[in-house]
């Protein structure tokens, strides 16, 4: 059998070190607001390059956050990748705006740049970008797009952290970069967890106070808010886990030029591998339009996969109110019938990845 991911291995390798955190905060008895939130907020925000760090009870409380400090609010439309997990696009409509979907490009799998004109419209006022998979957009565009429009950037970081565009760390592009620490994301805590980054204090500052039912005293609320604090046990087992990231983000990028290496003579679209990106695989996903055959052949090999994602955001049932149909966004639609996503993680052994390439060249 090969997992998918494996957080066992994972945790069996930094046990000692993460048993003793969580036993340091149980006997801190200061499960809310305690010492480790600060020391992983500073730690991380240095590790993304980021003035500013919030950690936050999850990344779509991150993404909600961005769009209300940012000001999105009813009547005011975003441009959203539909390629992407639901939280990028519900947490525009929780500010009460739009979600205006884009296709996808076939190469990186991200936002397409040349097609983003034609979303404009007088109510668009925020571009959200993620960096599916862990390969970086092209910020350079994203940037002057946003530029030209006058519109505000989030950058949805949740599968990308560490990963860098012409040598510049994600998430320090736009305006608010939200992160997850979902357990199986690159940085993964033992629950829900997330984090918000900006270069701006002022928006750094209200993020802050909403997070934490608007208030700064006790018992004085200067706004309405929202409990979305990151929780003590969490920030301390992410502070241990951060310490070996940038050593799993490198075994994750071996590990995905084996793959490359082994498959790149098949007639299946491998990740983008672009000098001016460092893609961090959260997933690895190949594109095929034999993806029942391997899938049937990677079941009888025990061998684990998944899809990311099987449908795309605009023809999700939840968004039917916003009358799409299929054929509207034809890359995010071919694609979603394509990816396949192979196992991926620091701990995969060569010999596994060997096995899973063989099967999936024996489909061919
Ligand atoms: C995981 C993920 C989220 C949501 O993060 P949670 O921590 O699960 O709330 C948002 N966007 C993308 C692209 C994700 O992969």
């Amino acid at each position: 059998m090969i997992p998918f991911m494996d957080l066992e291995t994972q945790y069996l390798n930094i046990r000692e070190e993460i048993d003793s955190a969580i036993f340091n905060v149980i006997h801190s008895y200061k499960f809310i607001n305690g010492l480790e939130v600060a020391t992983f907020e500073k730690n991380f925000a240095t590790a993304q390059n980021l003035k500013y760090m919030l950690g936050l009870a999850s990344g779509t409380a991150a993404l909600h956050l961005a769009y209300e400090i940012l000001g999105i609010t009813s009547g005011d439309e975003v441009i959203v990748p539909a390629m992407t997990f639901i939280a990028t696009a519900e947490t525009v409509r929780q500010v009460g705006a739009k979600p205006v979907f884009a296709d996808i490009d076939p190469v990186s799998f991200n936002i397409d740049c040349n097609g983003l004109e034609k979303l404009i419209t007088p109510k668009t006022k925020a571009i959200v970008v993620v960096h599916l998979h862990g390969n970086p957009c092209e910020m350079d565009r994203i940037v002057s797009f946003a530029k030209k429009y006058n519109l505000k950037i989030i950058e949805d970081c949740a599968q990308a952290h560490l990963a860098e565009f012409q040598g510049q760390k994600v998430g320090t592009f736009g305006d608010v970069a939200a992160f997850s620490f979902y357990p199986g994301k690159n940085l993964g805590a033992y629950g829900d967890a997330g984090a918000l980054g900006t270069n701006d204090e002022t928006l750094y500052e209200k993020a802050k106070l909403l997070a934490n039912h608007g208030r700064k005293e006790k018992y004085v609320h200067q706004t309405e808010g929202y409990n979305y604090r990151l929780d003590t046990l969490q920030a301390a087992i992410l502070d241990v886990k951060l310490r070996h990231l940038p050593e799993w983000t490198e075994q994750r990028i071996n590990i995905a030029n084996t793959y490359h290496s082994l498959l790149k003579n098949l007639p299946i679209t491998l990740p983008e591998m672009n000098p001016a990106k460092k893609h961090v695989y959260h997933i690895f996903a190949i594109a095929t339009d034999r993806r029942q055959r391997i899938i049937e052949a990677l079941k009888a090999n025990q061998i684990a996969f998944g899809i990311h994602y099987p449908l795309p955001l605009h023809l999700q049932p939840a968004y039917s109110y916003l009358h799409y149909k299929p054929g509207d966004l034809p890359n995010s639609e071919l694609l979603s019938t394509q990816f396949l996503s192979l196992p991926m993680y620091a701990e995969l052994s060569r010999d596994n990845i060997e096995k899973i390439c063989q099967v999936i060249a024996s489909v061919y």
